[in-house]
């Protein structure tokens, strides 16, 4: 039988780092689906075509084929092919990702193939609409949130850290700019799940974080 957490949260909220942890604790795969919204999001962006033009979106769908693998415990996302984790980390991307992803297409091609995944490994999966519509049965559910400046000091930290130099006030804008497109998008928006425990990571570190969600997780029999 497998066996899921699902995590969601705006954009810096520290999904990806507790997720990953917490797989690693519970022996699970971690599933990052921004990562496959990303990879959408550099085709389009690769070939010209914007974010709002539903037509062309729709008519390159067939062609695109996103999967993903494990490289020494690493998601490894696969654009046609092409290992493309080097190139979708950008804000450009991760603005276009939020663009292409308020396609309705776009959301079933990638709701189904993370449901795929779901079905036949015991996952942690993070994004916006994993609790709410991919794995609507996870056994535990988490919404984490975080202070809009906690949020952009992380990511630019991180972007830091890959070499990646910006401007931290145009940062701040782009995530209340991102997190207001994925919540208020017609398709999936980003919101808790009714049976989602929020948990404000603002004033904690990545560890502690991880150790609350395991003790809900424990509580719930996981
Ligand atoms: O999490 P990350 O910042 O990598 O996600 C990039 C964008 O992909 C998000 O801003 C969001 O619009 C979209 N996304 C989504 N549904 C998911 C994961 C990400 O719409 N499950």
């Amino acid at each position: 039988m497998t066996r899921s957490i699902a995590i969601d949260g705006p954009a810096g909220a520290g999904k990806s780092t507790i997720a990953k942890g917490i797989a690693k604790k519970k022996g699970f795969i971690y599933v990052d689906t921004g990562a496959m919204y990303r990879a959408m999001g550099l085709y389009y962006k690769e070939r010209g075509i914007a974010a709002d033009d539903t037509e062309k979106i729709e008519a390159a769908l067939e062609d695109i084929h996103v999967t993903i693998s494990y490289e020494n415990g690493e998601q490894i996302v696969l654009l046609n092919g092409e290992n493309v984790n080097s190139k979708i980390r950008t804000p450009e991307i991760g603005n276009m990702a939020s663009g292409v992803s308020t396609n309705k297409a776009v959301r079933e091609k990638m709701v189904s193939l993370q449901k795929e995944i779901a079905r036949t490994r015991s996952v942690v999966m993070d994004g916006r609409d994993i609790g709410t519509v991919v794995l609507p049965d996870a056994l535990v559910k988490i919404f984490l949130t975080a202070s809009v400046d906690v949020r952009t000091e992380r990511r630019y930290e991180e972007l830091k850290a890959k070499g990646m130099e910006c401007d931290k006030a145009k940062l701040r804008e782009e995530i209340i700019e991102r997190d207001y497109r994925d919540t208020h998008r017609e398709n999936s928006p980003l919101k808790k799940a009714d049976d989602a425990v929020e948990v404000d990571t603002t004033e904690l570190n990545a560890e502690q974080v991880i150790e609350k969600i395991l003790d809900i997780a424990g509580s719930k029999g996981l």
